[in-house]
């Protein structure tokens, strides 16, 4: 186990090192003989690879007194007292800065509103924003090692770029080079950029110990979603895979800023239900996302109209899904987003008229609500940068 075939040497001690962290990270504080127990790894080997994290500023010494004789135990632990992760969040009317340690601990959590539209105006938002925790983290004696961008809207290209988007109003932008030009003190750190939904799906999947086959579908100001088939994130072929709102379940439906008719988004979007429970004037005081968190309680309240409301559009959602279920034969479905308070009636929705094949004593689909709300995608980002970073510890120091 500790000596997979066809490493040489350099990978196998990179890949125990990862090994030895991947179990502190997943477990908690652990003695030397709980981390050779978990990772199969012998007393000896787990010894010499403790202190070179322990040298690298990765892992430090703790006691605990244990036992009836009271004696000290001594444990490892995450250190790092130096780094930090960061995940920014650009949404369609705000921002939002989470710092952490690499351990997972909240450092610092700052959001703003912006107003939409013009790339320059949000990312001097953001920019500001992400200079002002930098300075802070500075302030503890930390350093960035690591930042992830997750935006409402689709990335591709090398390097990544937002594309052109409906949900934000931009045509293509360089997110990452702006940000370097606005923050300074970046120039030299690994930056990266993704799509929010999959970040989001990576963090409710990594909650449920990981996933082989699930679809995960999130309503919240928009609608996304993404798939694990065979334990495989699907990309697709130009990165659009799990496009969710998208899909075209309304025969004849109206047609939808993407071009086609009858898309999930027209008949289930944060518009169509305010729509059709007759609050749209909601939208003039606040954002889709917290007018869609209003109509969600309000649906929990059994107030008459959204009741209603939801109940026109459910059907479409839960048809979503059994056509998705027949592409790929998930074993989960997770609801994220504001939608995951409503998820006993999208299972509902999911149950009604199953075909045979996929009803029998051995299928067994589960639909569960995701347990992170809107903090999914910031915690999902750090969460991806610190597995990335511990897949190869010593490249920080
Ligand atoms: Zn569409």
């Amino acid at each position: 186990m500790s000596s997979p075939s066809g490493l040489v040497s350099g990978d196998v001690r990179r890949h125990n090192l990862a090994l030895v962290l991947d179990h502190l990270i997943r477990t908690g504080p652990n003695s030397r003989s709980e981390i050779a127990a978990g990772t199969g790894l012998t007393r000896g080997s787990v010894t010499a690879l403790v202190q070179v994290l322990i040298d690298a500023d990765w892992l430090r010494e703790s006691y605990s007194v244990s036992g009836s004789k009271g004696r000290p135990r001594t444990r490892l632990e995450i250190a790092s007292d130096t780094h930090a992760l960061l995940a920014v969040q650009i949404a369609s009317d705000s921002a939002s800065v989470l710092a952490t340690t690499l351990a997972g601990g909240d450092l610092v959590r700052l959001a703003m509103d912006h107003a939409g539209g013009d790339p320059a105006a949000v990312l001097d938002v953001t920019g500001g924003l992400v200079a002002e925790v930098v300075r802070r983290l500075k302030d503890m004696g930390r350093r960035v090692v690591d930042v992830t961008v997750v935006v409402l809207a689709p990335v591709g290209g090398s390097p990544a770029r937002v594309l052109a988007d409906v949900t934000l109003g931009w045509s293509t932008t360089d997110v990452v080079g702006e940000l370097r030009i606005r923050v300074p003190d970046l120039r030299a750190v690994d930056l990266r950029l993704s799509s929010d939904t999959p970040v989001a799906a990576g963090a409710e999947f990594r909650r449920r110990g990981g996933v082989e086959n699930a679809i995960y579908l999130k309503g919240d100001s928009n609608i996304g979603g993404a798939l694990v088939v065979n334990g495989t994130p699907v990309h697709g072929a130009h990165g659009f895979a799990g496009s969710l709102g998208h899909l075209a379940v309304v025969p004849g439906g109206e047609l939808c800023a993407c071009g086609q008719h009858g898309c999930l988004i027209t008949v289930a979007g944060v518009y169509a239900l305010l729509r059709a429970a007759q609050s749209e004037p909601a939208l003039e005081s606040m954002s889709p996302s917290a007018a869609l968190d209003l109509f969600v309680s309000r649906v929990e309240a059994e107030d008459p109209l959204a009741t209603a409301a939801w109940g026109q559009a459910v059907p479409w959602i839960g048809r979503s899904l059994q056509i998705l279920s027949m592409a790929v034969d998930p074993a989960t479905i997770i609801i994220g987003g504001h939608w995951a308070r409503l998820t006993p009636s999208i299972a509902a929705a999911f149950a009604t008229d199953r075909p045979k094949i996929a009803t029998g004593p051995d299928v067994h689909v589960e639909v569960v609500a995701g347990v992170l709300g809107a903090e999914a995608a910031l915690r999902g980002a750090v969460e991806a940068a610190r597995d990335r970073i511990a897949r190869d510890p010593l490249a920080l120091c």
